[in-house]
């Protein structure tokens, strides 16, 4: 059955191109065969010592946990496994199949550079490594040797690639690949190998800015588990450009997974979005998680690279709202309130809030902003000359809607809105004239939802609470 991996460096937060990579990678898994078959393996690429930082494992498994991609069995962490990578380069070398390089490095830089001036592809010449009949020179004194993979000499590497079809690679275009330095740990290249290899990897779906690590990796790999061993499938996603055609970076603003969230996406649009920059399945825009589930195949991933769009996106993240149901908006608008310095508010009424403000707004921040109103008592009416407007010019006409709204059966936005429009009847005014000094005496401004909408949200014990302030 289908094994996959996410593989991430953590060198800083989960940007949206990784995302993307992490959604096909757990895609593929979870898609192929039925629900459950599939094992999707989250790995830490932490070798990288300089750059690696625990806040940014803990940025990546908080972005992964709230876009909910969640990996099968522990998180493997490289830095944990020095002891097995070091066991496989014993292993290559009693096996002839990589060995111990005494060159300097100003030596190997004079090889690529007679290389280069005979027209070739710079290379280390092979002066260390073992062939039949030849001696080897002495190591010299005090000099700690790096380990070289014994590239295959002759032959051709081919990469059978799902999205790019297949790629051949000359191996005499390869170099004997550096697999532990000279202070013994492991290279980048050889630790994937040996993690894909140990993991049951099926299928690596990764940036295609790693295409050319994959003949290396797969002439290693076929030195560990024999040319008739299994090789896992390789699928490279094209990269992600902002909309001047570069590759999307910072350059083109946000790029961290978690800064959509606060900005309001919600995880099952932005996954929406990230699975259809390079995938398609006819013309259908809007996927609920399980359609993704449903209907992704690496194979529909197009070749060339794809634009992102954060108009798009808005749009795709709006209409994921309409057709939540309000009570799955609720972990996600709490989030936003508390941020935003409301906390305690229980589901019920984040789940009434949801129903009224999912159908108007784009995000869930901006959701939770529109419903501060709520939160807040009005300590201060804006425009300030507002309060003495109320209070001479309209004391009646809000007394009126007040008493009929007291006398409501039901309370909800239909029947307090029907209360206005009667006021404004019966008054002979436009409903405005009344509508808005309401509007301005519940909240404290002239903006905020419909009239039937801010008095559905608020309720009526408040609502009778706010305007007898107002005009008192
Ligand atoms: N650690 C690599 C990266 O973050 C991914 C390597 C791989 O998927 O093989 O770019």
């Amino acid at each position: 059955s289908v094994v996959t991996r996410f593989a991430p460096s953590p060198t800083g937060y989960l940007h949206i191109g990784g995302a993307r990579t992490a959604l096909y990678s757990w895609l593929h898994a979870k898609a192929s065969g039925g629900p459950g078959d599939g094992r999707f393996v989250l790995r830490i690429e932490d070798t990288d010592r300089e750059r690696s930082t625990d806040e940014a494992v803990q940025a990546i498994l908080d972005a992964m946990a709230w876009l909910d991609l969640e990996h099968d069995g522990e998180i493997y962490y490289q830095t944990r496994r020095f002891d097995r990578y070091a066991d496989v380069i014993d292993r290559l070398i009693d096996e002839g199949k990589a060995y111990r390089c005494y060159s300097s490095a100003e030596e190997v830089e004079a090889m690529r550079e007679a290389a280069r001036a005979k027209g070739e592809k710079p290379k280390y010449d092979g002066t260390w490594r073992p062939m039949p009949g030849k001696t080897l020179p002495e190591p010299p004194a005090g000099v700690d040797p790096v380990i070289r993979f014994a590239t295959p000499l002759d032959g051709h590497t081919v990469i059978h690639d799902l999205v790019k079809g297949d790629i051949t690679i000359s191996n005499t275009e390869l170099d004997d690949l550096v697999i532990a330095r000279a202070d013994g740990t492991p290279t980048y290249n050889f630790c994937v190998v040996v993690d894909d290899m140990d993991m049951g990897i099926t299928h690596v779906i990764r940036g295609d800015d790693h295409v050319n690590n994959t003949p290396r990796q797969i002439n290693i790999l076929k030195a560990l588990v024999g040319d008739d061993g299994d090789l896992p499938v390789y699928a490279h996603v094209p990269m992600i450009l902002g909309p001047d055609g570069k590759r999307l970076s910072k350059r083109h603003g946000a790029v961290g997974v978690m800064r959509y969230r606060e900005e309001g996406y919600l995880p099952e649009a932005l996954l929406n979005y990230l699975v259809r920059l390079g995938w398609a399945h006819g013309d259908q825009e809007i996927f609920t998680r399980e359609q993704m589930l449903e209907h992704f195949d690496i194979e529909n991933v197009q070749g060339g690279a794809s634009t992102f769009d954060p108009d798009k996106l808005l749009w795709v993240n709006q209409e994921h709202l309409k057709m939540a149901a309000p009570q799955d908006l609720v972990g996600e608008l709490r989030w936003h309130l508390a941020r935003l310095g409301i906390d305690g508010v229980d589901d019920a009424r984040l789940t009434e809030i949801a129903a009224i403000q999912k159908g108007r707004c784009k995000t869930v921040r901006e959701m939770a902003e529109q419903s501060l109103f709520v939160f807040q008592s009005v300590t201060e009416y804006e425009p300030k000359a507002v309060k003495k407007h109320i209070k001479t010019a309209t004391p009646d006409l809000i007394a009126q809607v007040r008493d009929s709204l007291a006398a409501l059966d039901d309370w909800n936005g239909e029947a307090a809105s029907a209360v206005v429009k009667q006021v404004a009847t019966d008054n002979e005014v436009g409903m405005g004239k009344v509508a808005q000094p309401i509007r301005i005496a519940v909240t404290g401004g002239p903006v905020s939802p419909s009239i039937d909408d801010t008095l559905a949200l608020l309720g009526r014990e408040e609502t009778l609470t706010r305007l007898d302030a107002a005009v008192s």
